[in-house]
């Protein structure tokens, strides 16, 4: 299905607690389709006795459903069994996220469905590979360590794709043998919600995984804080991150993962291979999913001799992006997640433009026949470090241009003082491409590429106030155990 009716899709709503629906009394909130602006649906705020409920009942089933004890093949297959559930519900789940997301439906069929089904069997994988090591200790004694989950894993998702970093979270917790409380973003709150009904239809005890519905201030809050959670896994923006932090030292010391902002450069030195597909690549590192995407190529640092011929090209390739709905098939700019939001794209544009710089193309939200709210892809040259476009994360389809004549120049330009989340570099030069990949202060550097592989083997997380600890890879896994150290005397 490449296209879709919006008004024909049946939306449940509600909280998902010991395995069923719970439909709460209380406050909501409008939840609005960001391609037409619709309101389509509400959701509870869950408050801290909802919360609470959510929690005891996720404790409960972690401490009597079998599902931290059972055998790790057998919990294995129940979550490879949940992973082909997501996988075959492509029909239900795809529009499902295209309609309340900002991810066109043709990128929810090819990508974010299988992607998080994926993401679920890749981590059912670890169940019974990950355990403790014997410490080779001296002939009087066994020391070793045990590997044991948690207990109760509170998972905080943004809003910009919900399924994926959703299944992020959960995966690696409940191969491990936690029991999680999802809270969604309050933006995009339904996706996850079918992630559990299927999650029980594999198998999964009532109560292993639960989604709770709310705001950050209430619900968010009321889960980071509850006593019975034993660590912290979120996704979002850094000043969020920094206030889970605290909560999360304040509430019990819990350990935490916090994927935060980013603003990544990315460096294209003259003798880069393939010029044209470095252009395209550029354009599709900072529109994709219009530049919503934490890892967003978002600042162009270009070696002089060939920034105008590149930057040009990188130009002629936004002025043919074509905004739409996400239910439309040949739309490929995606919607921005709120009026609000593209308000604020707009702000920051503006100031640096009034601070001197100048705009190649874009700065303008886009025309289309819908009511949601779209931006133009944008590129602003004649910027300083000092530029509001060039330090804040703008989190739309914006890239400022800076130019070098140097590798010294170049990293100057390339660090930032606050995030160290990704950072690509594009040459020919084996030498200067490792010495980049040393001297980047980034979680992730990409050579002659940008963006990730579809597999999952390598982590993902960021240096500075890009965050801490990793998702994807083994250690993501790792994050989700405590390790029990065990020292045996061999004496009689
Ligand atoms: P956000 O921080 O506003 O919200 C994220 C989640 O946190 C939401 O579910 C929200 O309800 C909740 N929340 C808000 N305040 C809270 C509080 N005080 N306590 C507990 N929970 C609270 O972020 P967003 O706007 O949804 O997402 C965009 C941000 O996410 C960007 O900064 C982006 O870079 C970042 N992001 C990072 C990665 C990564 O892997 N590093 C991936 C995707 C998005």
């Amino acid at each position: 299905m490449n296209t879709f009716d919006p008004n024909a899709i049946a939306v449940r709503s509600g909280h998902f607690i010991g395995g069923a629906y719970l439909d709460a009394q209380g406050p909501t909130l409008d939840v609005a389709r960001p391609s037409d602006g619709q309101i389509y649906a509400s959701v509870p705020i869950g408050d801290e006795s909802l919360v609470a409920y959510a929690v005891d009942n996720a404790w409960n089933a972690w401490r009597k459903s079998g599902w931290a004890t059972m055998p790790p093949r057998e919990r294995a297959r129940i979550l490879r069994r949940f992973a082909d559930l997501i996988a075959a519900d492509a029909e239900t789940l795809a529009p499902l996220e295209a309609l309340g997301s900002t991810r066109p439906v043709r990128d929810a069929f090819a990508w974010d469905v299988p992607f998080t089904a994926e993401g679920i069997r890749f981590y059912a994988e670890f169940a019974d590979k990950i355990g403790g090591q014997v410490a080779p200790t001296d002939r009087e004694h066994l020391g070793m360590t045990i590997a044991e989950p948690i207990g109760v894993v509170g998972a905080i998702a943004p809003w910009n794709f919900p399924l994926v970093m959703a299944s992020w979270k959960i995966g690696p917790a409940l191969a491990a043998g936690n029991a999680v409380v999802l809270k969604p973003s309050e933006m995009t709150p339904f996706s996850a919600l079918r992630l559990a009904e299927l999650a029980i239809e594999a198998g999964v005890p009532a109560g292993v995984f639960n989604v709770v519905q709310g705001d950050g201030r209430t619900t968010g809050d009321a889960l980071v804080r509850h006593p019975l959670i034993g660590k912290v896994t979120f996704t979002g923006s850094t000043r969020t991150g920094a206030a889970i932090m605290a909560a999360c030292a304040l509430s019990g010391t819990k350990p935490v993962t916090l994927e935060l902002g980013g603003k990544s450069p990315q460096i294209v030195f003259a003798d880069a291979p393939r010029i044209e597909e470095v252009a395209r690549r550029i354009a599709s590192a900072i529109t994709t999913n219009a530049g919503q995407v934490c890892v967003a190529g978002s600042r162009l640092i270009v070696e002089r001799s060939i920034a105008e011929p590149l930057v040009e090209r990188v130009a002629q390739i936004f002025r043919g992006f074509e905004a739409g709905a996400t239910w439309h098939a040949h739309a490929n700019l995606a919607p921005i997640i709120s009026p609000t939001q593209a308000d604020r794209i707009d702000a920051i544009v503006q100031a640096t433009l009034d601070d001197g710089a100048q705009a190649r193309c874009g700065a303008r939200r886009a025309t289309t026949d819908q009511a949601g709210a779209y931006y133009m892809p944008t590129i602003v040259e004649n910027v300083t470090a000092d530029s509001a476009a060039v330090r804040e994360e703008i989190f739309g389809p914006v890239l400022t241009v800076q130019t070098f004549e140097s590798e010294d120049e170049a990293l100057a330009l390339a660090a930032h003082p606050d995030y160290g989340l990704a950072a690509g570099v594009h040459t020919a030069n084996l030498g200067r491409a490792l010495r980049f990949v040393r001297a980047l202060d980034a979680g992730t550097v990409w050579v002659n590429r940008y963006g990730r592989s579809n597999d999952f083997v390598i982590p993902t997380g960021g240096y500075k106030r890009s965050g801490i600890g990793k998702d994807l890879g083994k250690e993501a896994y790792e994050a989700n155990l405590r390790f029990k150290s065990v020292l045996i005397d061999l004496n009689d």
